[in-house]
């Protein structure tokens, strides 16, 4: 045990698309020991993309080892976890050995099966049947159960896939689980659990029941019981087995990434906080308060967290390709190191004329086409690498400016602010832009691996380390705010003149890019 003298610690580990980073803070949430891994990822075919659970297991023992190295084991006093969402394997419950690598969110092997089910007549008909009983009822929500496609990025269909081709998984013993709930297990040696952030985030989640939806697993037929169970974000799922690190640890928050990010790391607690995540991809979230938003336009609810009684929503629009946009220039030497995009933007006046659509896994919301291919257009013999890296970081953010726009026409909730992090967020000229084409001011906190932090402070609110979200609050630095050019227009919309015509350009490359796949 622990001497009473003795300064204590809270554990945290983010899970990414490209990282595992783990972080111990103490109680002024000062980073006190810190270690990072890659994530590797595999590419077995054309549009799979797998991880090796095991491979991912060792390199989180590894990380928290590392981090763990200035104090001791025992005086961390909770553990926090957060992990990327929509990722998921399935594995033997009794053996704990897995029947397949992880799917990863990015993953494609499902888009003919999402695109045939989103044009059958069973979704045709169930469509017809909830505009009727929308036009009898007139509740919204009916409406937007008569406009729902399916997506790749949600688990539903890459799972149907997975268990109609693993022919070794059998349903009396398969766990299924994204990453965090694999974790769990092998953590716990048989906690099969996961939370509401996490499972509203597979699109197998009936958000307004808070329960995985029947109805939908026998349209699709998933068998409910391979599911686990549903905890609140702050709980105390179980200790670390003590072999693993010496002494257990409690384990007392579970959450995906991008919520934890934006409701504790930047302390967005109201309803009209806006946060945007920008890392391999993109998430733009509005927390809509106590109820889960309704969207006729393709932006998801999300259960935000639910700590004790209290559930807050989300409604999230997503873009699959924005650090992956810029990783593959660099892989392609338009420049060796990310941190040289910024300037080489700003060395020009413009693209020349140049419009890149980044779509490497189809575009999503407002537009829902897992077909759509990525491209460069309007390539000239006077285009420079400087013309290519900023249509590419124009390019993230006009898709910010169709999000934000999609979810000002959808909510019509006046937003209180805009957070940005991940880990595109410290490139200058895309804050800049998007500030810009927003006509609001979006602040970048200083440290922005929020998603560390906010795992953090979740367990350590709930073992009392921390007492309220106020003392959050005041450990919270502002960080740098970005105005938007036509500083008197703050709030007047997306308004920037010097970009319309640029804009309405990539608009066009975008339609073109289109239904490519088909
Ligand atoms: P994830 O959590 O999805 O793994 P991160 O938030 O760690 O992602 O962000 C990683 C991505 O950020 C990488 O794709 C990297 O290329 C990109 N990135 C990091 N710094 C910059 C920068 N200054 N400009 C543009 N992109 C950057």
């Amino acid at each position: 045990t622990k001497p009473r003298s003795e300064e204590s610690f809270i554990l945290s580990v983010d899970v990414g698309t490209t990282s595992i980073r783990c972080h111990v803070y103490d109680k002024e949430a000062k980073i006190r020991g810190s270690c990072t891994s890659k994530v590797v990822a595999l590419y077995p075919e054309v549009g799979h993309v797998e991880m090796d659970p095991e491979a991912l297991w060792k390199s989180f023992i590894t990380v928290v080892k590392g981090a763990v190295q200035g104090v001791q084991m025992r005086q961390i006093e909770a553990l926090g976890i957060s992990t990327q969402r929509g990722t998921f394997t399935t594995w033997d419950r009794k053996t704990g050995v897995p029947f397949h690598n992880f799917i990863s969110w990015q993953d494609q092997r499902a888009a003919d099966l999402v695109k045939s089910w989103n044009r059958s007549c069973t979704m045709k008909g169930i469509h017809g049947v909830m505009k009727m009983l929308y036009f009898l009822t007139r509740q919204k929500r009916l409406l937007a159960a008569s406009l729902i496609v399916f997506s790749t990025q949600h688990v539903t269909f890459r799972l149907v896939w997975a268990l109609t081709h693993y022919k070794q998984v059998s349903e009396g013993n398969c766990c299924f689980g994204t990453i965090d709930t694999w974790l769990l297990f092998k953590l716990t040696k048989g906690v099969h659990a996961t939370d509401y952030s996490n499972a509203s985030s597979t699109g197998i989640f009936d958000s307004y029941q808070m329960c995985w939806s029947g109805f939908l697993c026998s349209l699709v037929s998933l068998p409910l019981s391979i599911f686990p169970k549903v905890e609140n974000t702050s709980h105390d799922f179980g200790s670390t087995d003590p072999s693993i690190f010496g002494v257990p640890i409690p384990i007392m928050s579970c959450g995906d990434c991008i919520w934890q990010a934006a409701m504790f790391g930047e302390c967005c607690f109201d309803v009209g906080d806006v946060k945007i995540t920008m890392g391999t991809g993109t998430f733009m979230d509005i927390n809509t308060g106590s109820k889960p938003h309704t969207s006729v336009t393709g932006l998801y609810p999300l259960v935000g967290w639910k700590i004790g009684p209290e559930v807050v929503y989300l409604a999230e629009g997503n873009a699959a390709d924005t650090g992956k946009a810029i990783k593959w220039a660099q892989e392609l030497e338009l420049f060796s190191d990310v941190r040289e995009t910024s300037a080489m933007a700003y060395s020009v006046s413009d693209s020349d004329g140049v419009c890149f659509v980044p779509s490497f896994s189809g575009l999503q919301a407002p537009l829902n086409d897992p077909k759509a291919c990525a491209s460069l257009m309007g390539l000239k013999p006077s285009t420079t690498k400087s013309h290519l890296v900023r249509a590419i970081l124009e390019s993230v953010a006009f898709r910010n400016k169709q999000l934000f726009e999609t979810m000002l026409r959808e909510t019509h909730i006046p937003i209180t602010k805009i957070r940005v992090d991940g880990g595109v967020s410290s490139n200058d000229f895309i804050m800049q832009l998007t500030a810009d084409l927003f006509g609001r001011k979006v602040a970048r906190p200083q440290h922005h691996e929020m998603s560390c932090l906010g795992a953090a402070f979740v367990a350590g609110l709930g073992v009392g380390f921390w007492r309220t979200r106020e003392e959050l609050k005041k450990l919270q630095s502002t960080g740098e705010v970005f105005l938007p050019k036509d500083a008197h227009k703050e709030g007047a919309g997306c308004q920037n003149r010097e970009y319309i015509h640029t804009f309405q350009s990539w608009e066009r490359a975008l339609r073109r890019s289109m239904n490519w796949y088909s």
